[in-house]
Formats: structure tokens, C-alpha cells, sequence
């Protein structure tokens, strides 16, 4: 006999009226509490503010009638069970009702009920003891969900107070389950439907005995429930975790498979067994391997190969993580997420990346709470249980593009990840135990510091990375683009040659971009397509080793041409053409990616009166920006187009007064030959192309020279680009993102640049190629501008300061 103390039941016990099955001692059931007497019940004894009172309920199988609510209490079955609630759900649609989970202590018989309202109390006789239940016994089995015909069953095992009669009330049941169970042998036997094997589950479900044969699928996930206790017993999870995923398995063993709960609980210990609580990888850093490994990797970008080093180096010194976060801002496709990857690399530790776009919500970071089916951990969480390892790189990409929206603020959340004061002790709403991310190394992305959150950018160490030049863009396809493109389509340099005069057509007529993602995508066509050729070569190679086949028609294109044997006519000369790599020349480049998207663009355009080329910084690097302007008959408005911000329209309304006031100095005339300009005339100016709203006062000097183009009739010089602030007084203010923008001029294939005098020193960090391509006219005022953009002057009194390339 158990040494357990019997526990006495309390002899008067408020009963809770059930019609939805039976309670048997030892088991639980979930039962939903809407008739006016169980809501009472339920608020009054087991509701006190949010929590839930610990009151042993006489729970009493009641005749099933869900719609009874009447006044008078129905006639009451003599014997019921004793019952504590474990949970309680309550809801308000359709109508107020509860949920109730309840498990099943020991029977008792009424006695006499003393009260009916406003639920029942009665007075009561315990009939089991207590310990007659161990809890470890596999008769736990949910009846809740017992089909009517079974209903009359459970009540009479549940009137069987003695145990031989409750034996002699199971043994039909365990027969008939035996039967199923043959039947399920021989259904399996013979692979028919399925549909008979559900038949027979209502029966396996009553008559759950020890030591019952059990069905297959029950079997696999006991089993699986063995190997998670097995999984967190071995665990070198914290002890708090370990505390949580005991208590959790412990309610998942009473749970029924069917209760959604089941699958979320289960999940639940999945994942908190899967994450690395200890697991990491063995730092490995050589400050020398590590610069070997990044030069290898990377072409160019000096500046940001040395930062990186710098850092690692002092990681290694101080052999912690804490300091700034990394933060790589930069055009697209300049090689910031892959300079991350080889971080991770030099360090031997997993990479994972975390892609911020778009993010808005606080839980994508922090997870969901587990209340409900589809709750998920947050990216963090999951990026572990990805990598397997607590210290990975994680590169959180495009962090100024993280949104806000009502579900909380996920750049908030996201510093509490990042803070090495309390990442140690992250809590993600799913996992709602602390997670340690400090051995995590972070490093983050961009495009622009503009609309990185300023607490979030305090927290990072901003290094830029900006474009890169032609020249600088060739090497980068030959040393890794295209190799990687061959291997990736499985052609070897013996089948394809790309020469380096076609990665320039490729560059300027077919790309215009400060990295080199569109440059890839292309090399990547070029390959697909000349892999088809390969492949189709040398099933026309295999034909020809057969003599009864002749030659195809499919080979003719012109990128075969160089490799087309002289004559492939004579079928009976069985040696194989000479194997020739496919040239890809202007020809071939034409025929796979189409005509040429960025040709003759700039003189055409510039064809006219009223256009100049101006330089803009947009968070995807420089890029020229075409200013257009024409007049018409008006009442001096001024009209402003083009995807653009208010500082913009400033300037347009800065450089108009200025002409208007130097009309007579220029002469400046309106249509009707006025000097002053806005007489009976409208102006529109229009900012073409391109979606990235351009904003600031660099377009001053090239809204002024557009339109002294416009007034005076004279065409602007078609390879001139300029950029610069201007004051109300035409004097040339300096500005920002000198370096990109002089790449996109170059890119654009101008030759004249013109910056703000007090820009000069800027000059120093564009590569001494492209300074060698390209003339610099520094101007302080906007004389010196226009002298510079007109061919043979606007002025004749002033000279343009022309720079010597060579600075
Ligand atoms: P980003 O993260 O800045 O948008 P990626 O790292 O995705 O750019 O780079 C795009 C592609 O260009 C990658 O295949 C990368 O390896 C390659 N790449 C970019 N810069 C370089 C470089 N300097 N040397 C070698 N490859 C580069």
C-alpha cells in the first residue's frame, strides 16, 4: 500500500453541473462552463481578481442537456468526483462562457444538497481515498471527449465505488479494445483505408489500463515525450531554463494529444532543448590570416578592411565584446554583407543574417507570447537555434530600414539586444526565460545613417563604405564575380572568355550603380546563357561521334562563331571540333542582354536650352540628376516637378531671385524680351528620373545654371556636372558626399565636374584614376559656375578657376 496520507475531501463541496462527460479520479478533462449556476460557481469560488483559487469542486455528470438553465435544480446524479480546476479560460463570443480544466481527485456520493442558489452546495461522503491514484498511474486518461455511446459507460465505472466492481464494469471495454485492436492489425495487414482505425479510437480512449498494447502513433510519441525528458535531464541549460521545461513536461504528460496546448507545450521543450544555452565555437584569430582572408576576399575598399582589422585586433587584446557595434553603411551591393561574412570567417564562427527591411513590429525581435497557436520566438532566438552555437556573427541588414508601427518599437527592442549591459539576460516573449547574447558578435548594415534611430546609432561605430570606380569594379568582376558565376553554372574559363573591354560595356552602357549587385546579375545572364551553348555543343558533339547522325541547325548564333569549327559538314571525320573558348564580345553581349540601356543618354538630353547635369547624394551612392526648366506665357508662377523636397523648392526659388536680379549683368531676357524675367512668363523646372525623393541644397548651382541656359538661349556643356549650396547673394556654399558623387559623374562618362570651392580638400579621397579622367572647377561664386558650364564662358570678365587634374 502507498505511504501517501489519505487527503480528506471538505465535507460540503460546491458542485459544478458537467454535460460533456464524465470526470473519473486521476484523470483531466477541459469542460465549458455557460449555464447561469457554473458562471456563478466559477466567479464566486474559483475567481479572486486574475488569479485562481485552489477550491475542490463536487464536479457531477449531469443528465447531457447543454440548453438546461432552468430555474429548478435538475434531479442530480448520487455520486460524482471531487475535483480541483487547473486552469480557467474565459471568453465573451459567442456569449460569456469559461473553459474549464479539471482534474478528477476521488469520488464522492451526495449526501444532501444544502443550498441551490445561487449554484449547489451539498454535503458530501468521500468514497475513494486518495492515494488509490497514484499519479504516475496511466489510468490519467481524458474521457472529455467521449462520444454519446460512451457516455453511459464512464458513469457506471464511475458509480463502481469498490474496485471489483469497477473491474468487472472495464473488462467489456478492455475486450472490445482488444478486438479494435485486431482489427487494426488486420486493417494494417492488408493497407486498407484508414477510416476503420478511427472507428475504434473512441474505445482505446475510455479503456487506457496499464499495460494495454497501445496503438502505433501513441507509442511514437510516448516515446518522443521519453527522449524530450531524456533531452532535458542531459541539457546544459541555466537553471531557471531547466525549472521552466520540467514544470512544462510535467503538464504536457497530462495533457491529451488532441488539446491544442499539446502541440504548443510540445514545440515549446522542442525548441528550449534545440537552442545553445552552452554549446559555442573555439575563437580562432590571426591578426595576419585575418587580413590574408579579407584581402583574398575582397578587392579594394582599404578603409574598410582596416577598420575591421582594428577591431578584431582589439577584440583579441581585450578578449571581450563590449564597445560599439560595427555599423557598415553604404550604396548596395558594395560588399558590406559579404565583408561580414568573412568577419565570421577569419573567427570561425557561424554566420547568420538577420534582415531588418521592413520590420515593425517589437515582437519580430522579442517573439510572441505563448498564448496562442502560431506564437513564434523572435528572429534572435531563431537565428540560434539555426546556427546552433551562442556566438555567432549576426548581421543585422538594413537597420535603417526598421519601421514603427502600434506593435511597440522594434528599434527599442532591438537595443536591449545590442545593450552588453543587459543582453546577457535576454528575454524573447516566447521563450520567457533569459537568454545570454553576450558572446554574440553583432555587426549592422545601411544605407544611410539619416533614418537609423539616433539611440540605436549611438550604440554603433558608423564606418562607410562608398562605391566604387570603374577601374575598381573590373577587377572585382575578374578576381571574384565572374569566377564565382563560372563555378555556379559549372563552365570552366576553357568554355566561356569574358575580356575585360565587355566588363566595361557591361559597367557603363548596361549598369549605372555604386556597387557591382546589377554587374553580378548580368555576369550571371551572360553565364546562363552560354551555358545553354556549352550544353547544346556538346550534344552536337556526341551526335558527331555517331556517324549516321548529321549536324543540327542549332549552333549558328553568333556567339559561336569563334568557336565554330571551320567546316562541320564532313560527318565521317569523327575528331572532335577544337574545344574554343566562347568570346563574349559587344556582339554576343547585344544578343543576351539586349540593346544597351545607358547610351548616348547625356548629349541627347542636353540637346536643348534649359537642362543641366547636377550631382545628387541618395542612400544607394551619387548619382547625376538631370535639371530641366522651360517657360511659358504666365503670371510669373513658378512650377516645381519631380519627386522632391522642400529644401529643393528653396533653391529653385534662391536661384530665380538671383537671375532676376543679375538679368541686365547676363542679359537675361523673358519671351518678350523683358529683363525681367517673370513678366507675363511662368517658369516649370522638372527633376526627372528616379523614385529616391531627392532633398537638399546641392541642386542650387544647377537649378541657377539651368536656368540662365533657359533665358539666354546658349546650350549647357553636355559633359558638365555640378553641384553646390548657393545664397541669395550667388555665393557657391559647400556640401556633402563629394566622393560619391564625382564616382557617378565618372561612371556617367562627364569630364568636367564643378564643386564649392571650400569642397577641394575633399578631392583628396577619390582614386587617383578616376581624378586623372576628370577636369575639377572649384567655384566660390555663381559667376565662376556658370563660366564653367558654358562653353567659352557666360561671362566674359570672369575666369573659371580650373584645377589641374593632378592634385
Ligand atoms: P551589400 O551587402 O553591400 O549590399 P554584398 O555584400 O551583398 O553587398 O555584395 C554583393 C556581391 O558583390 C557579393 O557577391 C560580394 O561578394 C561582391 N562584392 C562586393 N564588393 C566586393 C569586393 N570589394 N571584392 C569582391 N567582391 C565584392
Amino acid at each position: 500500500m502507498s505511504s501517501v496520507s489519505p487527503i480528506q475531501i471538505p465535507s460540503r463541496l460546491p458542485l459544478l453541473l458537467t454535460h460533456e462527460g464524465v470526470l473519473l479520479p486521476g484523470s483531466t478533462m477541459r469542460t465549458s462552463v455557460d449555464s447561469a449556476r457554473n458562471l456563478q460557481l466559477v466567479r464566486s469560488r474559483l475567481l479572486k481578481g486574475t488569479s485562481l483559487q485552489s477550491t475542490i469542486l463536487g464536479v457531477i455528470p449531469n443528465t447531457p442537456d447543454p440548453a438546461s438553465d432552468a430555474q429548478d435544480l435538475p434531479p442530480l446524479h448520487r455520486i460524482g468526483t471531487a475535483a480541483l480546476a487547473v486552469q480557467v479560460v474565459g471568453s465573451n463570443w459567442p456569449k460569456p462562457h469559461y473553459t474549464l480544466l479539471i482534474t478528477g481527485l476521488c469520488r464522492f456520493q451526495i449526501i444532501q444538497v444544502i443550498k441551490e442558489k445561487p449554484y449547489p452546495v451539498a454535503e458530501v461522503e468521500q468514497l475513494d481515498r486518495l492515494e488509490e491514484f497514484p499519479n504516475t498511474c496511466k489510468t490519467r486518461e481524458e474521457l472529455g471527449e467521449l462520444s454519446e455511446q460512451f457516455y453511459k459507460y464512464a458513469v457506471q465505472i464511475l458509480d463502481a465505488v469498490s474496485l471489483e466492481e469497477r473491474f468487472k464494469m472495464t473488462i467489456p471495454l478492455l475486450v472490445r479494445q482488444i478486438e479494435g485492436l485486431k482489427l487494426l492489425q488486420k486493417t494494417r495487414k492488408h493497407k486498407q483505408d484508414d477510416k476503420r482505425i478511427i472507428a475504434i479510437r473512441p474505445i482505446r480512449r475510455l479503456a487506457h489500463i496499464p499495460g494495454t498494447v497501445e496503438d502505433e502513433d501513441e507509442d511514437e510519441d510516448n516515446d518522443d515525450i521519453v527522449m524530450l525528458e531524456k533531452k532535458i535531464r542531459t541539457s546544459s541549460m541555466p537553471e531557471q531554463a531547466h525549472r521552466v521545461c520540467v514544470k512544462e513536461l510535467k503538464r504536457l504528460k497530462k495533457m491529451p494529444q488532441s488539446m491544442p496546448e499539446y502541440a504548443l507545450t510540445r514545440n515549446y521543450l522542442e525548441l528550449m532543448v534545440e537552442l545553445p544555452w552552452n554549446r559555442s565555437t573555439t575563437d580562432r584569430l590571426d591578426i595576419r590570416a585575418a587580413r590574408i582572408l579579407l584581402d583574398n576576399d575582397h578587392y579594394a575598399m582599404e578603409k574598410l578592411k582596416k577598420r575591421v582589422l582594428e577591431y578584431l585586433a582589439v577584440r583579441q587584446l581585450k578578449n571581450n565584446l563590449k564597445g560599439p557595434i560595427l555599423c557598415f553603411v553604404g550604396p548596395p551591393g558594395v560588399g558590406k554583407t559579404s565583408v561580414g561574412r568573412s568577419v565570421a570567417k577569419t573567427l570561425g564562427r557561424e554566420f547568420h543574417r538577420i534582415a531588418l527591411g521592413g520590420v515593425c513590429d517589437q515582437s519580430d525581435i522579442r517573439g510572441h507570447r505563448r498564448t496562442y497557436v502560431g506564437s513564434m520566438p523572435g528572429r534572435i532566438i531563431n537565428g540560434l537555434k539555426t546556427v546552433g552555437v551562442n556566438n555567432p556573427v549576426f548581421l543585422l541588414d538594413e537597420v535603417d530600414k526598421l519601421g514603427k508601427s502600434l506593435q511597440g518599437d522594434p528599434a527599442a527592442a532591438l537595443l536591449e539586444v545590442l545593450d552588453p549591459e543587459q543582453n546577457h539576460n535576454f528575454t524573447d516573449h516566447y521563450l520567457n526565460v533569459a537568454f545570454d547574447l553576450s558572446q554574440v558578435l553583432f555587426i549592422a548594415t545601411a544605407n544611410t545613417t539619416a533614418t537609423i534611430p539616433p539611440a540605436l546609432l549611438d550604440r554603433m561605430e558608423i564606418i562607410q563604405v562608398p562605391g566604387y570606380t570603374q577601374e575598381e569594379k573590373i577587377e572585382i568582376a575578374h578576381r571574384h564575380l565572374i569566377p564565382k558565376q563560372l563555378e555556379q553554372h559549372g563552365l570552366t574559363p576553357q568554355q566561356i572568355q569574358i575580356p575585360q573591354v565587355t566588363t566595361l560595356d557591361i559597367i557603363t552602357r548596361y549598369t549605372r550603380e555604386a556597387g557591382v549587385r546589377s554587374l553580378d546579375r548580368k555576369l550571371g545572364a551572360i553565364c546562363r546563357a552560354v551555358a545553354v551553348k556549352v550544353a547544346e555543343g556538346q550534344h552536337r558533339e556526341a551526335k558527331l561521334d555517331r556517324p549516321d547522325v548529321t549536324e543540327g541547325e542549332g549552333c549558328r548564333e553568333h556567339i559561336l562563331e569563334d568557336a565554330k569549327p571551320e567546316s562541320t559538314s564532313d560527318t565521317t571525320d569523327l575528331a572532335l571540333p577544337p574545344e574554343m573558348p566562347i568570346l563574349i564580345d559587344f556582339h554576343a553581349l547585344k544578343d543576351i542582354l539586349g540593346p544597351p540601356m545607358y547610351e548616348m543618354e547625356v548629349s541627347e538630353r542636353l540637346s536643348q536650352p534649359g537642362v543641366a547635369i547636377g550631382l545628387a547624394w541618395t542612400p544607394l551612392g551619387g548619382e547625376i540628376m538631370f535639371v530641366e526648366a522651360s517657360r511659358m506665357d504666365g503670371e510669373g508662377q513658378l512650377t516645381l516637378t519631380g519627386q522632391l523636397g522642400n529644401v529643393m523648392k528653396e533653391s529653385a526659388h534662391l536661384a530665380i531671385s538671383w537671375l532676376r536680379s543679375n538679368a541686365k549683368k547676363y542679359h537675361l531676357t523673358n519671351a518678350s524680351g523683358s529683363f525681367d524675367l517673370l513678366e507675363n512668363t511662368d517658369i516649370h523646372l522638372h527633376f526627372p528620373a528616379g523614385a529616391v525623393t531627392k532633398d537638399g541644397p546641392s541642386a542650387g548651382v544647377t537649378i541657377a545654371t539651368c536656368l540662365a541656359s533657359l533665358f539666354s538661349g546658349r546650350l549647357v556643356r553636355s559633359d558638365v556636372a555640378m553641384t553646390g549650396e548657393i545664397t541669395l547673394r550667388g555665393l557657391v556654399l559647400p556640401v556633402g558626399g563629394i566622393k560619391d558623387k564625382v564616382l557617378a559623374a565618372h561612371r556617367a562618362g562627364l569630364k568636367r565636374v564643378i564643386i564649392p570651392q571650400r569642397n577641394e580638400k575633399d578631392l583628396e579621397e577619390i582614386p587617383g584614376n578616376v581624378r586623372q579622367d576628370l577636369s575639377f572647377v572649384t567655384a566660390s561664386c555663381l559667376d565662376e559656375v556658370l563660366n564653367a558650364a558654358f562653353d567659352g564662358g557666360f561671362t566674359v570678365n570672369t575666369r573659371p578657376g580650373l584645377l589641374s587634374s593632378k592634385l
